[in-house]
């Protein structure tokens, strides 16, 4: 798991409100030469990582990364069964993380990547963190608050609304969920 990269990113991240700083052994402080920012597959690949992380204590694998400024500043893993707690979702450790990380529960910056689309409560949370966008992968048409049953994203009742995009490596966000209920038939 590339754990450090995302330390070394909420570092950079953190350090570049003020003047350059280098981080770690990377000599070149990514304030004078920005690096390419992630993109939705690549960030949609490692929500996949956290999503097969999910498995090893018996959570249903859905998996969430927080994008600010092209970095990842977050990621996280269902953890429902692991913590006995209804509200462990992906999505809502990983905007709580990411708040963290960047020291705002305001995440107008961040995009969330998450491999099955938000549900009510995790839409829900999107929205009071005025995340500024969504990426999912798969459609959930049984719970899907993004698009398939609500669309909390984009409500223009609401105070805040976020771009979507929805079916990014759609087919591998299903497939993981497949094989892990497959797996639990008898
Ligand atoms: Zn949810």
């Amino acid at each position: 798991m590339p754990g450090g990269m995302a330390e070394r990113t909420n570092a950079r991240l953190l350090k570049s409100r003020g003047a350059p700083v280098p981080v770690g052994s990377n000599p070149t402080p990514s304030a004078v030469e920005p690096q390419p920012a992630i993109t939705h597959e690549r960030a949609m690949q490692l929500a996949l990582d956290e999503a097969e992380a999910a498995v090893a204590h018996g959570d249903v694998p859905v998996g969430a990364v927080a994008v600010a400024a092209g970095r990842v500043v977050a990621r996280a893993h269902n953890e429902r069964e692991l913590r006995r707690d209804p509200t462990a979702h992906a999505e809502l450790l990983a905007l709580r993380a990411a708040a963290l990380a960047l020291g705002s529960w305001r995440l107008g910056e961040v995009t969330l990547v998450v491999t099955l689309e938000p549900c009510t409560m995790c839409a829900g949370a999107l929205v009071a963190a005025r995340v500024g966008g969504l990426v999912f992968g798969a459609y959930d048409p049984r719970a899907g608050a993004c698009g398939s049953l609500y669309n909390l994203c984009c409500d223009p009742r609401l105070n805040h609304e976020l771009a979507v995009v929805g079916g990014v490596l759609e087919e591998q966000s299903a497939a993981i969920l497949r094989e892990f209920f497959a797996g639990r038939r008898p």
